[in-house]
């Protein structure tokens, strides 16, 4: 059995985080509930933040927080130093809440809003992350507006296809995100923003997909817009301060995953940019990148309880938990693989295989297919490993279930990050009719 970071199996049998028995977490909080590893997210930010320092290389690391986005959650990241990337306006207004460092904050997005950018301009943040022709067009407008300068990056898509998931690469040509590298469309947005009185060009963006376990697709993409960097030195005289490589670092979820350890993620992409900077002869750039999942993922574990059974026979035994897709859509979204273990048996041998169903309607609502756990009853806890990803942020309230609790723990001591949302909680946005019946 793998366990992670801080896990470990108390004298009782029951899993432990942070020193925290998982079970007495449970009682206390009910459950469906997310726990959260804080010094392991601690740890692999100090994986990514040393390994730039030790390497003599200028960088930021921004927490992709799509991942994993809240209040407390932000605190941390900016407790280790970490920059931030968010995707709208309700992730920057959460980390301006949260009191995270505007000028550390990067604005991501494919389709921001006039009001969006209003609110990066008036926040005051560290840069904006240029997608398209229309956002140039409207960032020229607000700026004019505002008498106010923005630092930007221009996000190219470098034509390199990362070995993942179709559903979640965004680094291909035919993507919506992005200036494609090697059409033109790079170059031109090049010219309509070098010169802009209200514009400074930091640099390029890359991010060549998710869930990604080898270094070699990284080093392609920054060898290819380090060659653009040159050229438009070259051409233009421009020297680029910042090449941003993205983040889609790889984390285990079950025994076929094989991740590398932070530093290695980084040391090949620091290498090739040194390489390439040499021999295109520009100054060696600042090199940010963008981990989201590897930060997050593997700290987060998610605690039900198990209620109904259900045996099909000679085809599979169910057991079926508290919350499900509406707390972790990514098994029924595209079919992402998970481990478990029965929380309050940790000790004992995995002998048996059970379907994990989740409790909403919907047929394709299973957590896990054919785990294997230990002999389940009703009442135990499941807890299910590396839901600290993609699991809480992607939460919804279809059947009107109210989203779980999140819980930090470290040290021996736990705390409440997200509260549990109740039941007036899902009818606080609700309005009475009013329209009157007709004949
Ligand atoms: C989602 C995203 C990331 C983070 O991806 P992970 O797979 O969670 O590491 C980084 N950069 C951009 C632009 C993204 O959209």
């Amino acid at each position: 059995m793998h366990l992670y970071g801080t896990q470990q199996i108390n004298e009782l049998g029951h899993l432990t985080i942070g020193g925290v028995d998982t079970i007495e977490l449970a009682k206390q909080y009910g459950t469906p509930l997310f726990v959260y590893d804080t010094a392991l997210i601690r740890k692999r930010s100090r994986g990514f933040i040393d390994t730039f320092e030790q390497l003599g290389v200028k960088a930021q690391v921004a927490y992709a927080s799509k991942a994993f986005a809240c209040v407390a959650a932000y605190q941390l990241a900016a407790q280790e130093n970490l920059s931030l990337d968010v995707v709208s306006g309700g992730e920057l207004y959460t980390a301006i809440k949260a009191g995270f460092p505007a000028d550390r904050i990067h604005f991501h997005g494919n389709n921001k809003s006039i009001a969006e950018l209003e609110l990066a301009f008036e926040t005051g943040i560290g840069c904006i992350v240029v997608d398209n022709f229309y956002e140039i067009s409207l960032i020229k407008e607000i700026a004019q507006q505002k008498t106010q300068k923005m630092k930007i990056l221009l996000r190219v898509t470098p034509g390199v296809e990362a070995h993942t998931h179709d559903f979640i690469t965004t680094g291909q040509a035919d993507s919506k995100f992005g200036f494609d590298l090697n059409n033109g469309q790079a170059d031109e947005a090049f010219k309509q923003v070098v010169n802009d009185e209200h514009i400074e060009l930091l640099g390029l963006h890359c991010h060549i997909g998710s869930q990604i376990f080898e270094t070699e697709g990284f080093s392609l993409a920054a060898g290819k817009v380090m060659q653009k960097m040159g050229a438009w030195k070259e051409q233009h005289g421009f020297v680029a301060q910042v090449l941003n490589l993205g983040g889609g670092f790889g984390i285990r979820y079950t025994e076929e995953d094989k991740p590398l350890e932070p530093h290695e993620y980084v040391a090949d992409m620091i290498r090739t940019v040194q390489d390439e900077s040499k021999k295109l002869n520009l100054a060696m750039p600042e090199i940010w990148i963008e981990p989201g999942r590897s930060l997050v993922g593997d700290a987060g574990t998610s605690l039900y309880t198990i209620g109904s059974q259900k045996t099909v026979p000679n085809v599979r035994d169910y057991i079926a938990v508290d919350g499900g897709m509406s707390d972790n859509i990514r098994p029924a979204l595209y079919d992402a693989k998970y481990e478990a273990i029965i929380a309050n048996k940790a000790n004992d041998p995995k002998t048996s295989t059970y379907t994990v169903a989740g409790k909403l309607c919907e047929s394709g609502d299973k957590l896990i297919i054919d785990a294997s756990l230990q002999n389940a009853h009703t009442g135990d806890i499941l807890a299910m490993f590396c839901t600290g990803a993609y699991g809480y942020s992607m939460a919804s309230n279809y059947n009107r279930v109210p989203r779980p609790a999140v819980v930090f723990v470290e040290n021996g001591e736990h705390q409440l990050a997200i509260k549990r949302e109740s039941y007036e909680d899902l009818v606080v946005n609700d309005l009475p009719l009013t329209l009157t019946k007709g004949e």
